[in-house]
């Protein structure tokens, strides 16, 4: 299994020089729609790229679920370009390697090393970082905030793209409010209402059959316990693969907060990034596991739990009059099984920025939103269906196939050690 991802061989090396944006010839007012980890990246690509944005966010606070995120070399290596690579270091725990364990008993099956030789080589000299997800919500609105419009407590309930009569798109707030621009991004996450408005009718993700629980434990209590203090003090993330659901498990905020996403079987959950689980539900469902497990589960009070989902590749992102496109997970939501659903999201950014500093006249909005597109479906749409395939990788049952698993993870592994 491969739970990382690097950018493609062709992408150039890391150099927090190299000018990414220009100001483009034609500046646009773009409303991008979400300030979630897509739609800030956007913000910040964008207003680089000369346009001014207005960003409009139904929440009436900007901030994050408590949670953490894996921030693989792909997207380090374009935040690095946006200078952040200090500001990240500051909040960021920089794991070594990934090691894969067996659920009942702990046994090491997969070992895959990170580290220096890995960003060297994979990560082209970008590090591979865990963090919270506020931390990292709050680098890009920072970033970004400066340069853009910020409306938040506006819920954008219909949207009107541009048409011969009326050349300007529109969005409508929930208060009744009309916000015209030029151009309209859709970054609003895997219920986006704009997806509708770009295909022209409903097209809803999928449910993948799986719900995560994510809990969060303060390390002091594991560094008092002579069991729990390695996963502290070694700089490993852990994944239990057993049938039917995994467990991951990294250190985040100066290894002061341990993280963990719990995988299961979906048994009801809601599609939501606040909803309470249940800690003794959570602590019923992953029973089975190794004593370890066991005991960091004990210490979890209160937990968030949610209805992962996904889809197949839409046709389009842009909608036929070129003034309405989609970002994020609002056109590729994806299992979280390579941690690259919050990193597409932001190479996508990073794409459209660069596109839209070519503008030079209206005409060329509709080609260069197609080239957007053109550029970043077949990838997501690969990463979309190779995060389904970890899904099936990682929750194997118990017997030939996962043992077969087992055994190719070990070779592996001790190629990797030894
Ligand atoms: P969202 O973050 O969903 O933002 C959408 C925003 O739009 C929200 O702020 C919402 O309030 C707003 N909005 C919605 N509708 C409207 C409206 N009508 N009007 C106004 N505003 C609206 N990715 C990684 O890269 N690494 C990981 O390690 C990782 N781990 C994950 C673990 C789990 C358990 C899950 C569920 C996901 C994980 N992901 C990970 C995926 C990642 O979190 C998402 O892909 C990413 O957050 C999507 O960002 P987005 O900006 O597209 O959408």
């Amino acid at each position: 299994p491969d739970s990382s991802l690097s950018s493609s061989p062709s992408s150039p090396p890391s150099t927090a020089k190299t000018p990414l944006y220009q100001p483009a010839p034609l500046p646009l007012h773009i409303l991008i729609v979400g300030c979630g980890l897509g739609g800030l990246a956007a913000a910040h690509t964008l207003s680089s790229s000369g346009h001014s944005i207005t960003l409009i966010e139904s929440a009436t606070a900007i901030g994050e679920v408590g949670a953490g995120i894996q921030v693989t070399p792909n997207v380090t290596r374009l935040l690095e370009r946006w200078g952040l690579g200090e500001k990240m270091k500051q909040v960021a725990v920089r794991p070594e390697a990934i090691v894969f364990r067996r659920y009942s008993t702990g046994e090491r099956v997969g070992y895959t090393r990170w580290g220096s030789q890995f960003e060297e080589g994979v990560g082209r000299g970008a590090p591979y970082y865990h963090m919270h997800r506020a931390d990292f919500h709050k680098l890009l609105f920072d970033l970004a905030a400066p340069n853009m419009e910020l409306r938040l407590n506006s819920t954008v309930v219909s949207v009107s793209p541009s048409s011969p009569s009326n050349p300007q798109p529109s969005v409508t707030l929930a208060s009744g409010e009309v916000i015209k621009g030029d151009m309209i991004v859709g970054c609003d996450g895997v219920k986006s209402c704009i997806r509708e408005v770009v295909l022209g009718k409903k097209v809803v993700a999928d449910p993948t059959g799986d719900a995560a629980y994510r809990a969060i434990i303060p390390t002091d209590l594991m560094l008092q316990d002579p069991e729990l203090r390695p996963f502290v003090e070694t700089p490993e993330m852990t994944a239990w693969m057993a049938p039917g659901r995994h467990l991951m498990a990294y250190n985040i905020r100066a290894k002061k907060e341990f993280n963990l996403v719990l995988l299961h079987p979906d048994d009801g959950s809601v599609e939501s990034w606040t909803a309470e689980g249940s800690a003794d539900k959570m602590r019923t469902d992953f029973g089975d596991f190794e004593p370890r497990v066991r005991k960091l589960l004990s210490s979890v009070s209160s937990t968030l739990k949610w209805r992962l989902m996904d889809r197949l590749p839409l046709d389009s992102w842009v909608h036929p009059s070129g003034s309405v496109v989609l970002l994020g997970d609002s056109c590729h939501p994806m299992l979280p099984y390579r941690a690259q659903g919050a990193a597409m999201a932001i190479e996508d950014a990073a794409v459209l920025g660069n596109l839209f500093s070519k503008l030079e006249s209206r005409e060329q909005i509709k080609p260069l939103l197609e080239a957007y597109q053109e550029l970043r479906l077949e990838r997501t749409g690969n990463t979309q269906a190779s995060s389904r395939l970890n899904q099936h990788i990682f929750h194997l049952p118990d017997g030939p196939e996962q043992r077969h698993r087992d055994a190719e993870m070990r070779k592996a592994m001790l190629a990797e050690l030894y």
